[in-house]
């Protein structure tokens, strides 16, 4: 990719690896599962948020803007990720933070910590975020601003995402991943072949509800042979129970890959119950996308068997 930005190459691509899963794991119930490690890019840009928030960031550098602003929660692994990112590529960056905090969140604290400017709106105002008006007000006194939606969920965002095929091989039969804004998925299953199923995993109660918004933003051709379910959201997003906590301790036992606890953690622990369940063919070759996030576990790192 050329670009005009000396700090382009902030993460090597090549860090990511494809690791086998244990065969005791799956127990014959499928060929064979793979797992891509998109979390060992880098410890906090870690993930899809990388490939979604990239060409984002190239973009803003090329057409001169100094500050970009985006939007999360208080442990939104995108904020931090663009924080970290923005600051690579010699961008100011501002957060419009969801709800007011008494005590910042390890994530706000490091988002800071990496020159992140905060705006704490409320829970009702923050509703505006796709309101340019309301954007316009709000960046009135800022630099030219280029605004990356939550979640890096834009047309450049989405794209980017799609370049994580670069490392899924054909023989592939299903991909998995999990699904927060649907931007990671949007982008793989316009990319990936049309035969090669995608399975997404919302993580959130009514998760499913994404579907009619990815539907929108895939190519008719591609609309098709890909899935989402909400089945494992195991008590809503961002809850963690002891059952989650015991069952990422086991699959790093087995497979020595450390999960996180709001995306991939509750995709594998479907996963399993699926496998459990006979829900595939024995013929089927599987590829799950470790979509990165582990900064988002330091509130359960001492029940941990891993950091
Ligand atoms: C943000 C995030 C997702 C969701 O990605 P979308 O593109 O918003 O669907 C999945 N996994 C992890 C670890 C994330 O941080």
């Amino acid at each position: 990719m050329k670009t005009t930005c000396a700090n382009m190459d902030t993460i090597d691509d090549r860090l990511a690896t494809i690791d086998p899963l244990h065969k005791f794991w799956y127990k014959k119930k499928v060929a064979n599962i793979d797992m891509l490690r998109l979390d060992k890019l880098h410890p906090v840009v870690s993930g899809n948020k990388w490939f979604k928030l990239r060409l984002n960031l190239i973009y803003a550098v090329d057409h001169g803007y100094k500050t970009i602003l985006t939007f999360g929660g208080g442990h939104s692994n995108h904020l931090i990720a663009a924080a970290f990112a923005a600051r690579a590529y010699g961008l100011h960056a501002i957060a419009i933070v969801r709800g007011k905090y008494d005590v910042l969140t390890p994530t706000l604290e490091a988002c800071i910590a990496e020159g992140m400017q905060l705006i704490f709106v409320t829970q009702d105002d923050y509703k505006n975020k796709e309101n340019d008006n309301w954007i316009r007000l709000l960046t009135a006194d800022f630099d030219r601003t280029l605004i990356i939606p939550e979640g890096g969920a834009n047309e450049r965002g989405r794209t980017g995402a799609g370049l994580i095929n670069r490392y899924i091989k054909k023989n592939y039969s299903h991909i998995l991943l999990s699904v927060g804004s649907g931007t990671t998925l949007i982008g793989l299953r316009n990319k990936l072949f049309t035969d090669q199923h995608v399975m997404g995993f919302a993580p959130m109660k009514g998760g499913v509800y994404l579907k009619d918004y990815i539907g929108e933003h895939l190519t008719p051709e591609q609309n098709k042979n890909w899935t989402l379910t909400d089945e494992w959201h195991m008590g809503g997003f961002g809850k963690c129970s002891g059952e989650l906590i015991d069952f990422m301790n086991a699959f790093y036992d087995e497979n020595k890959i450390p999960l996180d606890m709001v995306y991939t953690g509750k995709m594998m622990f479907g996963l399993q119950k699926m496998l459990e369940d006979n829900q595939f063919n024995s013929a089927d070759n599987l590829l799950c996308i470790h979509t990165g996030g582990l900064q988002g576990n330091e509130s359960i790192k001492d029940r941990l068997i891993y950091k």
